[in-house]
Order: C-alpha cells, then structure tokens, then sequence
C-alpha cells in the first residue's frame, strides 16, 4: 500500500501516483574537499525503498564521501542531495531516519553494552526509562540479550560489531548505512553477520546502502550492486541481482553466485583499469 508521504518542507502530502517516491535522490554530486581532491563528480542515485545497495570499488573511489553526503553529515559542492520521505529539520537534513555503522565499532570502553546502545537516544534527550524496551529489542535483534551488562572488553570483535548495529537501529531508522562495517574481521565471522544482515534487512524491511571493496561480500548480500571508480569518484557501473534466490552456504557454491561474481568482478577491474591508465 501506498502511504502518505513527508514532504521536504516537513508537510504530510498524498504520494503521486505509482511506486512511493525514494528514500534519498542524489543528482549529479560531487565534492571537492579544500585540498583539491574531487572525491566525487557527478555522481546520481536512487535509493528506493526496501533496496539492498551494495557502494563497491577500490580505496579512495569516494564511497564514504557518498555515504556520509546520503546520512546528511557532509554537503555536495555541486549538484543535489534529497530525501523525499523524510522528516527535514531546520538545518535542511532528515531527522532521524538514518543509522550510521561505521568500520569500527567506537563503544565507549567504560559503559556497558545496554548503555553504548542508549547512546544515541541519551544524545536525543530520551530518558532511560522511558526507551528500556526499545534497547532490549535492539539488542534481541542482533542476538546480544544476554550481553546487556558486558563492558565492550568481553565481547570479541563480531559482537562489537553487532552492538554498534544495535546502537545504529535503536532509532528505529528507515535507511542504515554501512560503512565497511565487517572488513576488520575474520572470515567466518564476516560471514555469519553477512547472515545477521540480511536476516534483519529481510525482517524489518529497512532500506541499507552498504560500503565495501569485496566483490563476494557484495554479490552475497544485494539486490543491487554500484560499482564506482576512482579520479575522480563517480558511478562506472550498476548490477541488479536476483534476491528471490535465498543467500545461504548453499548460494556460496551456486552457479547464480559465481556468475554475479564474475560479472561485477569484470566491471570492477574495467573501473579499475581505466582509472590506472589515466583515462578517467
Ligand atoms: P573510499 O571510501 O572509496 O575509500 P573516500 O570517500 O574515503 O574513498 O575518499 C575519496 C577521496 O577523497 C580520496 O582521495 C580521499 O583521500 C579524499 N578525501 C576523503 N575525505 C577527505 C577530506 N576530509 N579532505 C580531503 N580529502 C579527502
């Protein structure tokens, strides 16, 4: 069902016809930091609702500027970013509605695990009291319940990880944004939150643009890839996959998988190439 939509201007206003309009519209970015480095050049994106977004490419193609302009926490120097069904606060930015997970997990070392996930909702001038239940479920969501009073010292690094994600979803938000969330950790535990993730995309319905340089990682868990290349940042290429096929150790093996791999793979060496031969 379609449902009524925010407006930017903060208003309630009935959507147009057809599909409900995008979590974010990103129209011909780019960024220029102050030392002169275009990070990104024209680079455009729709983020639709439900979507599983895969930003892959190599080491300084401009995936964090992009996924830091979508959170609102870094502004374009030229071209638009919007955020057609969320709430806009006066600074022009959407309210709420976007979790951020960064590479590392950033727990504060003397607060336990309950505390580390109010953190965002302390910062928000909610009291304990009143969002006990909303922390509990955040952590039953990432499998941590039983690691409410654990310092972050207890935990191994996936749990870490996993609390930081708790910490991202207690707001509720519409669109989680991952930046290299699991490229620190070893490869059985990678696997198993690739699992985690897609478990909790499937059942929640959240919308998640996720950052990585890993071909498998991005295959394994989108429905879409964008595939970037670098000098400057922009979009080379983009691959929808099939998600009705269920991602399990059994797709690992699969020819569906290994094709997807091959595919995005070859487009990746192409955005890499053309950025090693000056070209770009
Ligand atoms: P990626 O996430 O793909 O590794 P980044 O978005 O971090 O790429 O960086 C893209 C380019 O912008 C890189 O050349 C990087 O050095 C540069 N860059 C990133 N942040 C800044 C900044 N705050 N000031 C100057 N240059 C930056």
């Amino acid at each position: 069902m379609i449902q009524a939509v925010i407006s930017q201007e903060g208003q309630r206003t009935p959507p147009k016809e057809g599909r409900p309009r995008p979590l974010v519209t990103m129209q011909s970015v780019s960024k220029r930091f102050s030392n002169g480095t275009t990070a990104l050049s024209e680079m455009s994106l729709n983020i639709e609702k439900g979507e599983f977004i895969s930003l892959l490419g190599p080491s300084g193609c401009g995936k964090s500027t992009a996924l830091r302009i979508i959170a609102g926490l870094g502004d374009p120097t030229s071209g638009s970013i919007d955020w057609p069904s969320s709430r806009i606060g006066a600074n022009g930015k959407p309210q709420g509605d976007i979790g951020f997970v960064f590479q590392e997990p950033t727990l504060m070392p003397w607060k336990r695990v309950f505390d580390n996930v109010y953190l965002p909702l302390r910062l928000a001038g909610r009291p304990k009291s009143a969002v006990r239940e909303d922390i509990e479920a955040a952590l039953e969501t990432v499998d941590l319940q039983d690691f409410a009073k654990a310092y972050p010292r207890e935990l191994s690094g996936g749990m870490k990880m996993r609390v930081s994600i708790a910490r991202a979803l207690v707001t509720k938000p519409k669109l989680l944004l991952m930046d290299e969330p699991f490229a620190a950790l070893d490869e059985i535990t990678r696997q198993k939150l690739n699992d985690d993730v897609l478990k909790l995309w499937r059942n929640t319905g959240i919308t998640i643009v996720f950052v990585t340089h890993s071909v498998f990682e991005s295959a394994y868990l989108s429905n879409r890839i964008v595939v970037m290349k670098a000098r400057p940042g922009r979009v080379h290429s983009e691959f929808p996959l099939l998600t009705s096929v269920e991602r399990n150790t059994h797709y690992r093996t699969s020819e569906d998988y290994r094709q997807a791999c091959e595919k995005v793979s070859r487009a990746l060496l192409e955005a890499m190439g053309s950025e090693t031969d000056g070209h770009s």
